[in-house]
């Protein structure tokens, strides 16, 4: 029998994500906003310690919102996470904005605390202080928040935390995206819940949130005409897809639990296997996992490359960790702060299929294939 395809991450519905959609069509509540939505935000503030929410039509939106709010213009400068999805640093260019890359350091994968200082220390000397920090957990691991926030306090910059691919994680008790100016999530198909596509903005300042909500509906000023005194954008969720998050946030623990289990029965079925390594939580962080990562050593018979290779020969879905921005030909020319920490993690991971609609099956496939190719 052909084997069945084993994807990535791909997304898992619960019991009442239909139900919710087919209320929302009951009801004629298709778009734009509608009661959905307003009780989407309102649970996602739930488990973000009551802040603010805007639920928009994707992460990427969300922090290119936070930009706008934050004043973010021409010739600005904002530091980044190097290692990381390039939806955290496109919004930083759609403002005319200059990227300004940071290396990650070996035990979170995330921005270090260290190449952070020294940037902003040098940019400042250069005669520019950044305006922002845009910090990334990558993976559901929590970034070493403590230390970040001291520093951005010091020299007084404002943090978007792009918690896209750690809702559900926390650090020390806290969601990821709680503990700055803004915090994002992403509900695009490949994250450990989705919307069908959408995402988040989150703040205590729950003015800036209305002012959010204002500039992601086109920015219409209070009058019985079309009335404009800024430029708006279409980045509202729409109420059939917070109908699918309704549904979604109520399975979120389970996933993170899944997703958690999955991780765990990779590390233990693979420990024989020496050239294999898994980048382990530190006290008080809590990751999600959303995707299982691996490390592949250098002296190991077979590439991660031949790897994804084999395993993709069995329709086994793998894929390398995030290609460095400072390493994309789009992005190469902007300043880059750091060593050689993210171009290595690119060198030698692979994210493994973690999808929490796996089956046992699936997760034994998946493990023997990868056995099998380090036996030959
Ligand atoms: C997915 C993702 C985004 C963008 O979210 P979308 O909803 O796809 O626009 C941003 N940052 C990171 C780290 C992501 O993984």
């Amino acid at each position: 029998m052909e084997n069945k395809k084993i994807w990535l991450s791909s997304p898992h519905m619960g019991e009442n994500e239909f139900k919710y959609v087919t209320e929302a069509f009951d009801l004629n509540w298709i778009s734009p906003v509608g009661p959905h939505l307003n009780k989407f935000e309102e649970k996602l503030s739930e488990i973000s310690e009551g802040k603010d929410v805007a639920a928009v039509s994707s992460g990427t939106s969300a922090i290119h919102l936070a930009l706008i709010l934050l004043g973010i213009k021409n010739g600005d400068e904002v530091l980044c996470s190097s290692f990381t999805f390039s939806a955290s640093v496109n919004p930083i260019v759609y403002q005319a904005a200059t990227p300004i890359f940071l290396d990650s350091e070996l035990d979170t994968w995330n921005m270090s605390p260290e190449f952070l200082e020294l940037a902003i220390k040098d940019r400042i000397t250069r005669g520019k202080k950044p305006k922002a920090i845009i910090l990334v957990h990558l993976y559901g691991m929590p970034a070493k928040m403590n230390e970040i926030l001291e520093i951005a306090n010091k020299y007084d910059i404002p943090i978007i935390e792009d918690a896209a691919e750690g809702l559900g994680s926390t650090y020390f008790g806290k969601p990821l995206g709680c503990m700055s100016d803004f915090g994002i999530y992403s509900f695009n198909g490949n994250k450990i819940i989705t919307t069908s596509g959408g995402g988040a903005l989150i703040s205590s300042d729950s003015e800036m949130i209305n002012k959010a909500k204002f500039l992601a509906t086109q920015a219409r000023d209070d009058a019985p005409h079309y009335e404009h005194t800024h430029i708006g954008y279409n980045y509202r969720l729409s109420n059939v897809s917070a109908s699918i998050g309704l549904g979604q946030l109520e399975v979120l623990q389970d996933r993170v639990k899944k997703r958690r289990e999955i991780f765990n029965f990779y590390k233990t079925q693979l420990s024989e296997i020496k050239e294999i390594s898994f980048p382990d939580e530190i006290e008080g962080f809590y990751s999600n996992r959303w995707l299982t990562t691996i490390l592949i050593s250098e002296d190991s018979k077979i590439t991660k490359e031949e790897l994804r290779l084999f395993l993709e020969k069995d329709k086994i879905e793998s894929r390398p960790l995030w290609k460095p921005m400072h390493m994309q030909p789009i992005f190469k020319e902007y300043p880059a702060y750091g060593g050689d920490n993210s171009e290595y993690l690119f060198k030698y991971g692979l994210c493994l299929p973690s999808g929490s609609n796996m089956s046992d099956e699936d997760l034994i496939r998946i493990v023997n294939k990868i056995k099998q190719a380090f036996e030959n």
